[in-house]
């Protein structure tokens, strides 16, 4: 991923793909004192920009740093960096990490970086939305006073790019995660919903990530006239669940073919959220959010 012709937005300036460099005494490298975000480009626009911008600036605040640019600043650097890429299907990774000031612990006044890539990358799963499996895994999702659930910090991550390693050694797509508790969380780049009875199901943010599409992805259902209930979720419901899919920006709306052995086919409402989300995205009219929901993720 380094190694190619481009731009990268780093710490105000544009400087070549190659160039975009951090020092190996960098705090957020040895103590997770870094955030991201992951957005999608669709027909030139970011999708729901600000709203990651806001949720990269929160995720900061929860890491215990400030970044050196509010989200408006965010999303103009974005949008040229988009621009200047000539991008029109594509992925954008902002980052956000304390510097190599200091290898204590406490970096409370650490230089803070950040950085915004852009880059063609259609889908997450190459075969599109025509559904993945999961596999349940024996890694959970810690509790708010175990991990800083809230914030989008590569300090979390390490659970779920373990988690998924080995759901694809064990031969599945992806992996499933439970919360601290037992209950059904969401996936490792992706929030849950099970369809049961028509209604929509989805564990609520209280230790997933507050994900933009599963937001987005409730203010559809509800125009569609469907129900969305938020509530704890128990592992033993995947029975009696008609269909399951999973949210995320780079999932779109993920139908789920199977959990472990439980199989389920892409059903109608499934269907029809996937219709919904992939004509939104592409929308020039703003999409819809919850009111319900907060705007950020603290
Ligand atoms: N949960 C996790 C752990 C994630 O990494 C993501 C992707 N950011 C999501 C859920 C979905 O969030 P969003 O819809 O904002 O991409």
């Amino acid at each position: 991923l380094d190694d190619r012709d481009g731009t990268i937005w780093l710490d105000g300036q544009l400087v070549p793909w190659r160039e975009a460099r951090l020092h190996v005494l960098s705090h957020g490298l040895h103590y997770g004192g870094s955030v991201f975000e992951g957005e999608r480009v669709y027909g030139g626009r970011v999708f729901k920009l600000h709203e990651h911008s806001l949720r990269l600036v929160a995720s900061a605040r929860e890491m215990g740093f400030a970044l050196p640019w509010n989200a408006d600043e965010l999303d103009a650097a974005t949008r040229e960096v988009v621009a200047v890429a000539g991008l029109a299907e594509g992925y954008v990774r902002p980052v956000a990490w304390r510097g190599s000031d200091t290898l204590r612990l406490v970096a409370r006044d650490s230089s803070v970086h950040v950085a915004i890539a852009a880059w063609p990358w259609p889908q997450v799963f190459a075969a599109g939305p025509r559904g993945i499996r999961l596999r349940t895994s024996r890694w959970r999702r810690p509790a708010p006073d175990t991990a800083p659930v809230r914030a989008k910090t590569a300090a979390l991550y390490a659970l779920g790019s373990l988690a998924g390693q080995e759901a694809e050694e064990a031969g599945s797509d992806d992996a499933l995660l439970l919360d601290h508790r037992g209950r059904l969380a969401e996936a490792t780049g992706a929030n849950l919903f099970l369809v049961i009875d028509g209604a929509l199901h989805t564990p609520p943010p209280e230790c997933v990530l507050d994900g933009i599409t599963r937001r987005t992805v409730i203010a559809l259902a509800h125009e569609l006239g469907l129900t969305v209930v938020e509530r704890h979720l128990d592992p033993a419901e995947l029975a009696r669940a008609d269909e399951v899919f999973l949210t995320g920006t780079a999932y779109e709306v993920q139908p789920v073919t199977a959990v472990d052995a439980l199989e389920y086919p892409i059903g109608a409402v499934t269907s029809a959220l996937v219709e919904a989300y992939a004509r939104t995205v592409r929308e020039p009219r703003p999409a819809p959010t919850d009111e319900a929901a907060p705007a950020v993720a603290s």
